[in-house]
Parts: C-alpha cells; sequence; structure tokens
C-alpha cells in the first residue's frame, strides 16, 4: 500500500549558517536599523522536511536585508537534521521527541529532558520577541500544500487572515489543537486573539518533491513582503506561482492510531474529499477508521512508516468560507 517516495531534493550544507549573532547557533538576526517588526522563517522544526533548509539557503544568497524591522533566519531542529540519510529519508524526523510538540510553557520549564526540549528552550525567549512568524515544514504524504493557521478561538483567524494577505497556498487549515502537545504557533501571543503577534505553519507539499521547494521558496518570499521585511518588487520578481482562489477547511477532528498494525484501504494523499459518511478508510487492528461526516476532507493522512501508537494518522475537517 505504501510506496516510497522519490527524492527529488538535495539537502543543503548548513554549516555557514552556524554562527550566530545572537549567541544561539543557527540563529541569524537581520537589523534594518529603522522601526518595524521582528520577522521570523523558521526552517527545519522537523529534521527531513528540506524545503524550509532550501528556502533559507536561497534567501541567504540572494544577500537579502530587510527594509524595516528585524528579519531573523532560524535553522530549528539542525540535530536532527544532521542525521540526514537519503537512504533512510523518514529516520530523521526528531531524535528523541518531536520539537513540534513541546512547546507549552509547563513543558518548557518542566523537569524533562531530551535533545529537542533542549533546543526549544534555547529558542523560546527569541521566539516570544517576533511579530510575525513563518514555520516551514513538509508532509510525508503527497499532498497539495495547506496553511496550518492553528486553532479559531485563538490565534486561528489572526493566521488566516495573514495567509489571505499573502495569498498562498490555496488550502488554509484551522484546527483543533494538537492532542500530544503544543505547536511552535499557538505559544505565547501567537495563541491570544488580543495580541497582533500571527504566526503561521507552511505544509508545502511531500517532504522530497521539488514542488515543495517552489511552493515553500514562494510562500516566504509573499510572506516576506506582506510584513513589510522586504520590498515588494525584490519579492515579486522572485516569484512565479499564481494566486489561486482560497479554501478554508476546519478539522473537526483527528485519528490517533490505535496500533501498528493501522494500515490505509487506499492511497490517499490529502484533501480529497469523501462524499458519504461511513467511509471506510483504512483498518487498525479489529477498527475500522470511517469518515464521521458527508463531503469531509481528509487532511494529512500519515503516509509515514514511522508512527506509534498515538500518533495522529488523519485528520477530517469541513470547507469554510475564507471570512
Ligand atoms: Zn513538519
Amino acid at each position: 500500500m505504501m510506496r516510497s517516495m522519490p527524492l527529488e531534493l538535495t539537502a543543503p550544507d548548513i554549516s555557514a549558517y552556524r554562527q550566530s549573532n545572537v549567541g544561539i547557533d543557527y540563529v541569524t538576526r537581520m537589523d534594518s536599523g529603522k522601526p518595524g517588526p521582528h520577522v521570523v522563517v523558521q526552517a527545519l522544526t522537523h529534521g527531513n522536511e528540506l524545503c524550509g533548509a532550501l528556502t533559507l539557503d536561497y534567501l541567504f544568497q540572494q544577500n537579502i536585508r530587510p527594509m524595516r524591522g528585524v528579519l531573523s533566519f532560524i535553522f530549528a531542529n539542525v540535530a536532527a537534521y544532521g542525521l540526514w540519510d537519503p537512504a533512510n529519508p523518514d529516520g530523521n524526523r526528531y531524535v528523541e521527541e518531536d520539537l513540534n510538540r513541546v512547546w507549552a510553557d509547563d513543558v518548557l520549564k518542566g523537569p524533562r529532558d531530551s535533545v529537542e526540549l533542549r533546543r526549544a528552550r534555547e529558542l523560546v525567549a527569541y521566539i516570544d520577541t517576533a511579530d510575525f512568524l513563518l514555520d516551514l515544514h513538509s508532509m510525508s504524504a503527497p499532498s497539495s500544500p495547506l496553511m496550518v493557521c492553528g486553532v479559531r478561538p485563538q490565534g486561528g483567524q489572526k493566521s488566516v487572515n495573514l495567509s489571505a494577505q499573502i495569498g498562498l497556498p490555496e488550502w488554509l487549515m484551522m484546527d483543533t489543537g494538537h492532542p500530544s502537545g503544543l505547536r511552535m504557533i499557538e505559544r505565547g501571543a501567537f495563541g491570544d486573539p488580543a495580541k497582533h503577534n500571527a504566526a503561521i505553519l507552511l505544509e508545502a507539499g511531500q517532504h522530497w518533491e521539488r514542488a515543495s521547494d517552489q511552493i515553500a521558496r514562494e510562500t516566504s518570499l509573499r510572506f516576506l513582503k506582506v510584513t513589510g521585511a522586504v520590498d515588494a518588487q525584490w519579492a515579486d520578481a522572485r516569484c512565479n506561482l499564481p494566486t489561486p482562489v482560497q479554501k478554508v477547511v476546519q478539522v473537526t477532528q483527528g485519528y490517533t492510531a490505535r496500533s501498528l498494525e493501522f494500515h490505509w484501504l487506499a492511497e490517499y494523499n490529502g484533501l480529497e474529499v469523501i462524499e458519504k459518511a461511513g467511509t471506510a478508510l483504512a483498518h487498525d487492528q479489529d477498527h475500522i477508521l470511517r469518515t464521521p461526516y458527508d463531503n469531509a476532507v481528509l487532511v494529512m493522512p500519515t503516509r509515514s512508516k514511522r508512527f506509534s501508537v498515538g500518533n495522529t494518522m488523519l485528520r477530517f475537517g469541513r470547507i469554510e468560507a475564507l471570512n
């Protein structure tokens, strides 16, 4: 059932970006000297998601400079990225635990330790100074790209509004949070509707497909343009993708694996709309996963072979109006 995905991208050498001007390895701060927001683009929250590293490498090579405010680039889970092995491209999402599930203060300030917690503790105070943040990711299945916009009563609507200004990608997703831990885009002021700070998470497509590189790069350029970090002409000259009519999917529920025997009954890539409630999608030991309602949108089915009991395998959503 599971076909392995071809590697169309090459992991860039990022060692030149280790040297930091703020004392945190792989964090680069560029200050225009003029008033303006702190705009952050982060890559490699997950170690095997190459499009973010390629995007930041590209922007550095373009000699990017902010025209106002402060622009920062962060390579997040560099320990996991260092384990990249093209022969086992599923093997280095993280070293010990998922870096994007540890961003609640009680976890960061708690007694637990891991490679990822140490990195999050290094980064968190810096992340909390961001006015606008774009976190670059990719997916295990060859889904169309989508923007993860957080949770509606918290920061979700701010993230949808920012994504609408950016104009990419076509699909914007609001969800119900992650049951196994707080994501970076939801923490602090990002998740507070009374604050202006907004964070978005791009899932640029399948981890190793060439198209994910272009989506991540052009979404980043448009993000830098709409936040005022770079000149519009500078950004536009580097963009070629058309602006789609955007759609919002509100995720209503997720499904977590009950056993390691979980397997899909067909090849789902994500963003399929399944007409009938009760349609069987997967077997999970003696349980059958079925669509909960008519016209359910399948969001980010996990196609990775590396999953554990309790991992989210799929989310269900409904299409909503943009505003
Ligand atoms: Zn990711």
